[in-house]
Protein backbone atom coordinates (compact mmCIF):
# COMPACT_ATOMS: atom_id res chain seq x y z
CA UNK A 1 0.00 0.00 0.00
CA UNK A 2 0.94 3.75 -0.59
CA UNK A 3 0.65 5.32 2.75
CA UNK A 4 0.97 8.91 3.52
CA UNK A 5 1.89 9.14 6.98
CA UNK A 6 0.18 11.89 9.30
CA UNK A 7 3.37 13.56 9.11
CA UNK A 8 3.59 13.35 6.09
CA UNK A 9 0.66 15.35 5.28
CA UNK A 10 1.19 17.98 8.00
CA UNK A 11 -1.62 16.89 9.86
CA UNK A 12 -2.45 18.63 12.87
CA UNK A 13 -2.42 16.68 16.36
CA UNK A 14 -5.73 15.63 17.96
CA UNK A 15 -7.07 17.55 20.31
CA UNK A 16 -7.59 15.08 23.03
CA UNK A 17 -7.31 11.12 22.61
CA UNK A 18 -9.08 8.99 20.33
CA UNK A 19 -11.82 6.58 21.99
CA UNK A 20 -10.60 3.12 21.54
CA UNK A 21 -12.57 0.81 19.44
CA UNK A 22 -11.41 -3.00 20.25
CA UNK A 23 -12.56 -4.12 16.96
CA UNK A 24 -15.18 -3.51 14.42
CA UNK A 25 -18.18 -5.31 11.89
CA UNK A 26 -16.46 -3.51 8.52
CA UNK A 27 -15.72 -0.76 7.05
CA UNK A 28 -18.10 2.21 5.87
CA UNK A 29 -17.12 3.77 2.47
CA UNK A 30 -17.75 7.93 2.31
CA UNK A 31 -17.30 10.70 -0.30
CA UNK A 32 -16.65 14.18 0.10
CA UNK A 33 -20.06 15.53 -0.63
CA UNK A 34 -19.31 18.20 -2.43
CA UNK A 35 -17.30 19.55 -5.47
CA UNK A 36 -14.15 18.00 -6.24
CA UNK A 37 -12.13 19.53 -9.39
CA UNK A 38 -12.57 16.69 -12.29
CA UNK A 39 -9.22 16.98 -13.07
CA UNK A 40 -7.77 16.04 -9.17
CA UNK A 41 -6.40 12.45 -10.59
CA UNK A 42 -3.72 13.51 -13.22
CA UNK A 43 -0.74 13.15 -12.14
CA UNK A 44 0.66 16.53 -11.50
CA UNK A 45 -2.52 17.25 -9.47
CA UNK A 46 -1.55 14.82 -6.12
CA UNK A 47 -0.63 17.89 -4.20
CA UNK A 48 -4.36 19.06 -4.31
CA UNK A 49 -5.35 15.83 -3.03
CA UNK A 50 -2.95 16.82 -0.01
CA UNK A 51 -4.54 19.90 0.01
CA UNK A 52 -8.10 18.63 0.24
CA UNK A 53 -7.66 16.43 3.46
CA UNK A 54 -6.01 19.69 4.99
CA UNK A 55 -8.91 21.59 4.68
CA UNK A 56 -11.27 18.70 5.82
CA UNK A 57 -9.28 18.25 9.04
CA UNK A 58 -9.49 22.23 9.49
CA UNK A 59 -13.25 21.76 8.87
CA UNK A 60 -14.31 18.93 10.88
CA UNK A 61 -11.81 20.37 13.43
CA UNK A 62 -13.84 24.28 13.54
CA UNK A 63 -17.07 22.52 14.17
CA UNK A 64 -17.92 22.38 10.29
CA UNK A 65 -19.93 19.44 10.92
CA UNK A 66 -22.17 21.16 14.03
CA UNK A 67 -19.66 20.38 16.86
CA UNK A 68 -15.82 20.35 17.00
CA UNK A 69 -14.15 16.84 16.22
CA UNK A 70 -11.28 16.19 18.25
CA UNK A 71 -9.60 15.49 14.39
CA UNK A 72 -10.45 14.68 10.55
CA UNK A 73 -13.43 12.42 11.04
CA UNK A 74 -12.21 9.72 9.11
CA UNK A 75 -9.54 6.98 10.15
CA UNK A 76 -7.99 7.06 6.54
CA UNK A 77 -8.84 8.54 3.28
CA UNK A 78 -7.68 7.69 -0.41
CA UNK A 79 -6.89 9.23 -3.44
CA UNK A 80 -7.55 8.68 -7.43
CA UNK A 81 -3.65 8.56 -7.74
CA UNK A 82 -4.01 5.08 -5.53
CA UNK A 83 -2.33 6.63 -1.99
CA UNK A 84 -4.06 6.14 1.18
CA UNK A 85 -3.90 8.80 4.13
CA UNK A 86 -3.32 8.02 7.79
CA UNK A 87 -6.67 9.41 9.66
CA UNK A 88 -7.55 8.20 12.80
CA UNK A 89 -6.01 5.04 11.72
CA UNK A 90 -6.74 1.97 13.04
CA UNK A 91 -8.21 1.29 16.81
CA UNK A 92 -9.98 4.56 16.87
CA UNK A 93 -13.49 5.57 16.80
CA UNK A 94 -14.59 7.78 13.63
CA UNK A 95 -16.95 10.89 13.60
CA UNK A 96 -18.08 10.30 10.05
CA UNK A 97 -20.86 7.48 9.73
CA UNK A 98 -23.63 9.22 11.88
CA UNK A 99 -24.37 9.58 16.07
CA UNK A 100 -24.56 5.69 17.32
CA UNK A 101 -23.13 4.17 13.85
CA UNK A 102 -19.14 5.20 15.02
CA UNK A 103 -18.63 2.08 16.67
CA UNK A 104 -19.51 -0.14 14.40
CA UNK A 105 -17.39 0.36 10.93
CA UNK A 106 -14.10 2.26 10.57
CA UNK A 107 -15.12 5.45 8.42
CA UNK A 108 -12.59 5.68 5.02
CA UNK A 109 -12.93 9.09 2.77
CA UNK A 110 -12.85 8.42 -0.70
CA UNK A 111 -11.74 11.98 -2.66
CA UNK A 112 -14.54 11.84 -5.38
CA UNK A 113 -17.46 14.36 -4.75
CA UNK A 114 -20.99 14.84 -5.87
CA UNK A 115 -20.04 17.09 -8.85
CA UNK A 116 -16.52 17.29 -11.02
CA UNK A 117 -15.02 14.52 -10.05
CA UNK A 118 -18.05 11.86 -9.11
CA UNK A 119 -16.38 8.42 -10.94
CA UNK A 120 -13.96 6.83 -8.63
CA UNK A 121 -10.51 5.64 -11.18
CA UNK A 122 -8.74 1.71 -10.71
CA UNK A 123 -6.25 3.29 -8.96
CA UNK A 124 -8.77 5.10 -6.03
CA UNK A 125 -10.48 1.23 -5.70
CA UNK A 126 -7.60 -0.37 -5.42
CA UNK A 127 -6.29 2.43 -2.32
CA UNK A 128 -9.62 1.53 -1.22
CA UNK A 129 -9.12 -1.82 -0.51
CA UNK A 130 -5.61 -1.11 0.90
CA UNK A 131 -7.17 0.64 3.40
CA UNK A 132 -9.86 -1.80 4.05
CA UNK A 133 -7.06 -4.59 4.45
CA UNK A 134 -5.02 -2.57 6.56
CA UNK A 135 -7.99 -2.23 9.02
CA UNK A 136 -8.66 -5.78 9.19
CA UNK A 137 -4.73 -6.41 10.02
CA UNK A 138 -4.53 -3.84 12.22
CA UNK A 139 -7.61 -3.03 13.72
CA UNK A 140 -9.85 -5.99 13.43
CA UNK A 141 -12.19 -4.77 11.41
CA UNK A 142 -14.83 -7.26 10.37
CA UNK A 143 -15.44 -8.60 6.48
CA UNK A 144 -18.56 -6.15 5.93
CA UNK A 145 -17.87 -3.06 3.62
CA UNK A 146 -20.88 -0.93 3.51
CA UNK A 147 -21.66 3.15 2.47
CA UNK A 148 -22.53 6.00 4.69
CA UNK A 149 -26.41 5.04 3.47
CA UNK A 150 -26.47 2.25 4.73
CA UNK A 151 -28.24 3.02 8.09
CA UNK A 152 -27.94 6.50 7.83
CA UNK A 153 -30.27 9.06 5.31
CA UNK A 154 -27.29 10.74 2.89
CA UNK A 155 -26.47 10.50 -0.50
CA UNK A 156 -22.99 9.68 0.69
CA UNK A 157 -20.74 7.47 -1.30
CA UNK A 158 -22.28 9.25 -4.07
CA UNK A 159 -23.63 6.10 -6.90
CA UNK A 160 -20.73 5.29 -8.29
CA UNK A 161 -19.19 4.43 -5.39
CA UNK A 162 -21.90 2.89 -3.76
CA UNK A 163 -22.75 0.47 -6.59
CA UNK A 164 -18.88 -0.68 -6.30
CA UNK A 165 -19.69 -1.45 -2.65
CA UNK A 166 -22.26 -3.43 -3.47
CA UNK A 167 -20.89 -5.46 -5.91
CA UNK A 168 -18.51 -6.91 -3.19
CA UNK A 169 -15.46 -3.38 -3.00
CA UNK A 170 -13.48 -5.92 -4.69
CA UNK A 171 -9.53 -4.89 -6.83
CA UNK A 172 -10.60 -3.49 -10.25
ZN1 LIG B 1 -20.31 9.89 4.37
ZN1 LIG C 1 -3.68 12.10 -4.77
Amino acid sequence: MNLITRAEWDAKKPSTGYTRLAATRGVKIHYTGGAVRADLPDAANHDHCVDLVQDIQRMHMAGGRGEKYIDLGYNMVCCPHGRTFMGRGPHALPAANGAGLNSGHYAVLALVGSSGLTEPNDDLLNALVDAIEYLREHGDAGREVKGHRDGYDTSCPGDPLYQWVRAGAKRP
